[in-house]
């Protein structure tokens, strides 16, 4: 097949290759230059670079985006309020689907969705989780908002990046169960960061706290896969000093959605409001590039190594 795939970053850059590992042809945007060029050495007779996302998408069987955030999803689909010609939608044919696997907010994911569909290119949201080692080893989650007509278009596709492929309802959906995913996952963060600094400060060895707790109540992702104490878990980002991982501002802006996301429908997150604060408060104190389990030293009043 013939995808125009835009945003080769962390996450884009591996998924882009699984797509060409699995036979297809690919024409590829981004900003980064050097981005580009990581994917056109793969394998330059069946990837190609574009100048601007149109041109990625003129002769495309399937688009797909792996962008930061809203505003980029916009602008990579509608182009600029200056130049709309180097959007997708001013070259897509007619009838090809989009797919967007960034982490963005359900409305925008509507309403782009309804300017798609009014020039016949239907849109699924198809957030992910897994992280870059799932991009890389090809075995994401790939959380789907869309018709059942068109998951089932956008199925074969993402299994070629991903090991499951869950069809969450109506589009928008997808974004829906990424982002409540990620709340709690920020939340469950804090909370162990919380009692893993409580009890090395009463004085009990984190090895043995973080092994009661794992075969305890307090079990969960934040505690047995991912602890944010130094030294627990030997692949942790802890144990490296928070780098890699999934950063304090990815995890920012993903807790700025949820929280927009509850203001529309009424629905209170008192613990969400909290989290974003201290995300918010340890990437203004310039920590935003760490992994998000860093928030441990906030609380401990230390700063990174
Ligand atoms: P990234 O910052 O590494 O990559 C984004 C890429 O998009 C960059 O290469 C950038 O140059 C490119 N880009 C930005 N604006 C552009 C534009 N207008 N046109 C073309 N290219 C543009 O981000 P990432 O870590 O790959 O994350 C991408 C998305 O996936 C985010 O929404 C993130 O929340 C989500 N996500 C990330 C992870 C993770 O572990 N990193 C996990 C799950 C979901």
């Amino acid at each position: 097949m013939r995808i125009a795939f835009i945003g080769l970053g962390h996450m884009g850059g591996p998924m882009a290759r699984n797509l060409v590992q699995a036979g297809h042809h690919l024409r590829v945007f981004d900003l980064s230059a050097e981005a580009v060029q990581g994917l056109v050495g793969l394998d330059a007779q069946r990837v190609h670079a574009a100048a601007s996302p149109a041109e990625a998408a003129r002769d495309a069987e399937c688009v797909i985006t792996m962008l930061p955030a809203p505003q980029h999803v916009e602008a990579v689909l509608c182009g600029t309020p200056e130049d709309p010609s180097r959007g997708v939608l001013s070259s897509v044919p007619r009838g090809v689907p989009l797919i967007d696997c960034s982490t963005i907010d359900p409305a925008t994911v509507q309403r782009l969705a309804q300017l798609a569909a009014a020039q016949g290119n239907p849109l699924a949201d198809a957030p992910v989780s897994g992280g870059t080692g799932g991009a890389a080893a090809g075995t994401l989650t790939f959380m789907v908002g869309a018709t059942p007509d068109l998951f089932a278009q956008v199925q074969p596709v993402l299994q070629g990046m991903g090991q499951h492929i869950v069809h969450c309802g109506a589009t928008g959906t997808g974004q829906v169960a990424k982002i409540c995913n990620n709340l709690l996952l920020a939340i469950s963060m804090i909370g162990v960061a919380e009692a893993m600094s409580l009890g090395a400060a009463l004085g009990i060895d984190p090895q043995v706290l973080a092994g009661i707790v794992n075969t305890s109540s307090g079990r969960c992702w934040s505690a047995d896969t991912y602890n944010p104490y130094p030294g627990v878990l030997p692949n942790a980002p802890a144990s490296r000093g928070y780098s890699g991982g999934f950063g304090v501002d990815l995890m920012r802006k993903d807790l700025g959605l949820a929280n927009d996301a509850a203001r529309q429908v009424h629905q209170p997150l008192p613990l969400g409001a909290q989290a974003l604060q201290l995300y918010e408060l340890w990437s203004r104190q310039g920590h935003g590039q760490l992994d998000f389990s860093s928030i441990i030293l906030l609380l401990q009043g230390q700063r990174p190594a």
